[in-house]
């Protein structure tokens, strides 16, 4: 089992997962591998001082934590050395640069605000209604794979929904098929992996909508395009959300065509058969 989508206290801002907390859960569950991906957000408009990380500090504390685990428990470790980078269109050079002096071995790319809002701080975001405030996500999405190329897995194509006021807040492939097979072919064409992400599911859960779990259509069709790189992440900000939905996850995952899922090590895909 695998987690690529973990954010943790010392280095993003707003995650009260502790490090420890993260180890420990690895020690119980020896067959899993999981990678921290803290928040790297340049220039965000909100608390930006909270999601930034120093690269220099993270990237040595990540190898103090490994050699002494490995020195301790005499076995790999079971976590890998990541971030999620939130895009905005300026930023291409500064990302670039900076994902090519650090050593991750994996890194998300992910909008987390549309024309300098963030719909988790400002609901006004959703006044414009669900079809506009929906396409206007999924079209910053395509601006940022058609631009952009220093990462390896797009984050959370549903952070939209998450917050969303409307009584359905779902957000389904047949909405918006243009814009999917637009964001299909260019993660096929640039050998990108779509992440299935847990977290939106969970707050829906957490609603108590019935359906909950992502449109099993929009990974059909991701499928059926060629698309074979796929993550899977909870965003886990907290130690009880880590791996969530994970089996239901792989269930709807198998359903649309997958016999696995991916990991990444040094930049590069692994296997892992589902
Ligand atoms: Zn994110
Ligand atoms: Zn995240």
């Amino acid at each position: 089992m695998t987690d690529t989508h973990i954010h943790t206290k010392v280095f993003s801002g707003d995650a009260t997962l502790e490090y420890k907390e993260l180890l420990d859960h690895c020690r119980a569950h020896p067959d899993r591998i999981v990678c921290t991906t803290e928040h790297y957000d340049y220039d965000y408009p909100y608390i930006n001082d909270k999601l930034i990380f120093d690269p220099k500090q993270y990237s040595q504390t990540y190898n103090d934590r490994k050699s002494d685990y490995e020195r301790t428990y005499g076995v790999a470790y079971p976590v890998l050395f990541g971030t999620e980078l939130g895009f905005i269109d300026h930023l291409n050079e500064v990302y670039n640069n900076f994902v090519s002096i650090y050593p991750f071995d994996f890194v998300i790319a992910s909008i987390h605000s549309v024309d300098g809002v963030d719909p988790y701080y400002d609901k006004a975001f959703y006044r414009k209604g669900k079809e506009k405030a929906y396409s206007d996500y999924l079209n910053h999405i395509i601006d940022m794979l058609i631009c952009f190329d220093s990462f390896d897995s797009l984050g959370h194509y549903d952070y939209v929904c998450r917050y969303a006021p409307f009584e359905d807040p779902s957000m389904i492939y047949s909405d918006f098929p243009d814009l999917f097979d637009e964001i299909f072919k260019l993660l096929i064409r640039k050998d990108k992996a779509l992440e299935f992400n847990s977290a939106t599911a969970s707050v829906f859960k957490r609603r108590g909508l019935a359906n909950y779990m992502p449109d099993p259509e929009i990974f059909h069709k991701y499928r059926e395009a060629g698309g074979n790189l796929i993550t899977f992440g909870s965003d886990a900000h907290s130690v009880s959300n880590l791996f969530s939905l994970y089996d239901e996850s792989i269930d709807l995952l198998r359903g649309s065509g997958f016999d696995h899922i991916n990991f990444y090590k040094k930049r590069s895909p692994v296997i892992l058969d589902i």
